[in-house]
């Protein structure tokens, strides 16, 4: 390793890292705030070191789960919870809310445009042509784009008078797009505008990447359904698998069907030995995510002084803990991924490629060194091979960890020849 570089690298990051210090200072107290939302909901609920033991068989009168559900319900402001192991990832929670409540015939509009690319192959078209989609179930579906990240109210209107649609979806993440994400506020404007013109269409909310970012989450501004991953935010870094599906009791009674069956709905499946992760990993999520917080701010400030286009900027309000920098060619997504995988504790002498992956249309590269197989709160980065050759860097269980993984990127990119410190 070449020192000199390393010393420049590092003396050139932590004179931006200085001028974050106030940004820093506010995430500070919102994690203090949002700690002590998180541990309310502990001694509301009296959660005990028996709700860390498991049942085997039906899984009938489970505290441990009950305790896990209470304690999300009580966080997210919602009626009720699901958080399961066995809902497998974000998309499986999202496919569950949006299958567990359409039925044949109505309709689905995405208000935030096209979804996460995973989404693509539950919705369902003449190239993804999977059974059980929203096409071959004859599930009506459309789209209205954001303008310039607020949402089309009047084309919303219009559609809410003319379709009447059963479910009205937002995904505040922008996933492989490039957009700030939304913001609560800005659900609650959704939230109001909907109910005022009489609409008691269901509005499910994509909450990947945004747990803890901000004071309250969308259920408590009143959106009916909350879906995300345990591998992300809520998990801490902590749960080894699982998504939650949050919100209004009746809706989260008919998903618990669509989950297992009708008639045993929630009331069955094994946490096989879980609880106490998933309790400590949401108890640690509000410093986890802060830290990562920092970290994409980081990695924005030291990127937009190396001259590269980044989102969300300095002038828009963060809602996730994702920063996308626009690097411009396969090479430098390469030599950004490189740098991350080798600043990992695990497989460090990896060399991440693109490659095929189930639920995406171009080839993704990911780098990913985690505890978690592909644990996204982990020090990460991704992107689809595609222009403009955008990489999405998000994570870090600890800000010092997200500052090497930093550091190490940049030395990637320099002994490249692609940026020059
Ligand atoms: C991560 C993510 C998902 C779900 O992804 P999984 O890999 O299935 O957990 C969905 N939507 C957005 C915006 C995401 O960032």
């Amino acid at each position: 390793m070449n020192e000199d570089l390393r010393r420049k690298i590092i003396s050139m990051t932590e004179a931006l890292e200085n001028e974050l210090k106030d940004a820093f200072s506010e995430i500070d107290r919102l994690s203090f705030e949002l700690q002590k939302k998180v541990l309310d909901a502990f001694t509301e609920n009296r959660i005990s070191d028996s709700h860390f033991a498991w049942r085997t068989g039906y899984g009938y009168n489970d505290d441990g789960r009950d305790a896990v559900e209470k304690v999300y319900s009580s966080v997210f402001g919602a009626e009720r919870a699901l958080v399961r192991t066995n809902i497998v990832n974000g998309t499986h929670a999202i496919s569950l809310a949006i299958l567990g409540v359409l039925k044949p015939g109505e309709k689905l509009v995405y208000c935030t445009g096209e979804p996460y690319d995973t989404l693509q192959s539950i919705i369902g078209s003449d190239e993804n042509p999977n059974p059980g989609t929203l096409k071959e179930l004859g599930i009506d579906y459309e789209t209205v784009d954001l303008i310039d990240g607020e949402f089309d109210f009047e084309k919303i209107e219009k559609l809410i008078k003319e379709d009447r649609p059963r479910m009205l979806a937002i995904q505040r993440s922008t996933g492989y797009g490039w957009r700030k994400s939304i913001t609560v506020n800005q659900i609650k404007g959704f939230v109001t505008f909907v109910r005022n013109l009489g609409s008691d269409a269901v509005i499910m909310v994509d909450n990947c990447y945004c747990e803890f970012v901000s004071s309250d989450e969308p259920s408590a501004v009143g959106a009916d359904l909350v879906c995300g991953s345990l591998i992300k935010n809520p998990g801490g870094g902590l749960a080894l698998s699982g998504g939650y599906v949050v919100g209004r009791e009746d809706l989260i009674d008919r998903i618990s069907y669509r989950l297992t069956c009708p008639g045993i709905g929630a009331e069955c499946g094994l946490t096989f030995g879980q609880t106490r992760a998933m309790l400590q990993g949401i108890f640690m999520a509000p410093h986890i995510t802060a830290g990562a917080l920092k970290s994409a701010m980081l990695f924005g400030k030291v990127y937009q002084k190396l001259g590269y286009d980044i989102c969300p900027d300095f002038s828009m309000e963060r809602a996730d803990i994702i920063q996308a920098i626009k690097l411009g060619s396969k090479e430098a997504v390469y030599a950004f991924c490189k740098g991350i995988q080798s600043a990992s504790p695990i497989d460090s002498f990896a060399s991440p490629v693109a490659s095929e992956m189930p639920g995406y249309d171009d080839e993704v590269i990911m780098a990913a060194g985690t505890f978690v197989q592909g644990a996204s709160i982990e020090l990460s980065a991704d992107g689809p091979m595609r222009e403009p050759y955008n990489v999405y860097y998000q994570g870090a269980l600890t800000y010092e960890h997200g500052k090497l993984g930093l550091v190490s990127t940049l030395e990637s990119l320099a002994e490249e020849g692609i940026i020059t410190v």
